[in-house]
């Protein structure tokens, strides 16, 4: 029977991801430096004897989405985000998904969330007290819309949301080297104001019919809207299914959507624990399949590159000295 395997075109990207060998809670690495891209390279990056190269004009702004709901957007973000700070670069990731933000949840930052976007823009407080700084990696900072459960404040749109975006890139500090954007599910306002400032997407996706249907038609918004550079992640993946022809495969997605793959997430149990933790994966020591996967996707983020998704025939089994006879 034929099995599927799902091989990565960049040699490299298939290597561990070294930074699992080094624990972020008890490093010694600069935790607060003015311009973190110009800090030296954190350990994980030299097992590659390289920082991933960043491609592309900064700030690299991307919107992570998908159009259903629970697919792995917010989940995505924690660890992309975390991932790229990790790489040494900047990041700020946005919570757009205003009634049900939970990206703070993932990050185990909820209680450091005082000021939000809101108040940032109603004049209560200053863009810096609504970031809310990791204290693993000092160089990856989070920034919610809104308070959980709140509306879409009256006139909060893509203006003010690119309005803010320009006030982190002239931050005193300097401008971030990624600021990402968790998109909330749908496709109505809260949709439209997380893609506006955004220029490229990352379109997360689980092999079932009903995501590849929303995952289509998010892809067809996003073109209308000017978003060409948008890449797919393929999560909860989970190869005895796809051997068993119950799960389509990556390679069936890719094909139906017709975008190049960041990555392929297999589904893992670990991801939850981590949710429930607030402790992104890919922090997780020993390594996850999932978080390696997570940390494969974000060195190609980085460089703008992708990943093939083959299918491969598996060798037929050697035929035994009775084969000869019709045993
Ligand atoms: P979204 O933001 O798209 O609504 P989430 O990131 O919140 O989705 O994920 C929805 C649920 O799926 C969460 O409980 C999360 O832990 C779980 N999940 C996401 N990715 C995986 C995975 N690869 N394996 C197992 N569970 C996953
Ligand atoms: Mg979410």
């Amino acid at each position: 029977m034929a099995s599927l395997r799902l091989f990565s075109t960049n040699h490299q990207s298939l290597l561990l991801p070294s930074s699992l060998s080094h624990n972020p809670l008890t490093s010694s690495s600069p935790r607060f430096v003015k311009n973190p891209s110009r800090r030296s390279p954190i350990r994980s990056v030299l097992q590659f004897n390289r920082k991933p190269e960043l491609a592309g004009e900064t700030p690299r702004i991307v919107v992570i989405t998908s159009g259903k709901g629970g697919v792995g957007k917010t989940t995505t973000t924690a660890n992309v985000g975390l991932s790229l700070a990790r790489y040494g670069f900047s990041v700020v990731a946005i919570d757009a998904d205003l009634g049900l933000r939970n990206l703070d949840l993932l990050l185990g930052l909820e209680n450091r969330v005082n000021y939000t976007c809101v108040e940032v823009i109603n004049g209560d407080c200053r863009l810096d007290q609504a970031l809310v700084r990791d204290k693993r990696w000092s160089n990856f900072e989070l920034l919610c819309i809104s308070k959980p459960r709140s509306k879409l404040p009256m006139g909060f749109g893509g203006k003010a949301l690119e309005w803010l975006v320009d006030a982190l890139k002239t931050r005193p500090e300097g401008s971030p080297d990624f600021i990402i954007i968790d998109c909330p599910a749908g496709i109505d306002a809260g949709f439209i104001t997380a893609i506006t400032p955004a220029n490229e997407a990352i379109l997360v996706t689980t092999p079932d019919i009903t995501a590849l249907r929303d995952a289509d038609r998010v892809t067809g918004l996003l073109e209308c809207d000017g978003i060409r550079d948008i890449k797919m992640i393929v999560n909860r993946v989970r190869t005895d299914m796809i051997r068993g022809e119950d799960m389509m495969s990556v390679l069936d997605v890719q094909e139906m959507l017709g975008l190049s793959l960041l990555g392929a997430i297999p589904e893992d149990s670990e991801v939850i624990r981590s949710t429930n933790r607030g402790f992104p994966l890919v922090l997780n020591k020993p390594p996850t399949l999932a978080g390696l996967a997570f940390e494969q996707a974000a060195w190609r983020l980085v460089e703008q590159d992708s990943m093939k998704a083959v299918m491969v025939e598996e060798e037929p089994k050697k035929r035994g000295f009775f084969s000869f006879f019709g045993g």
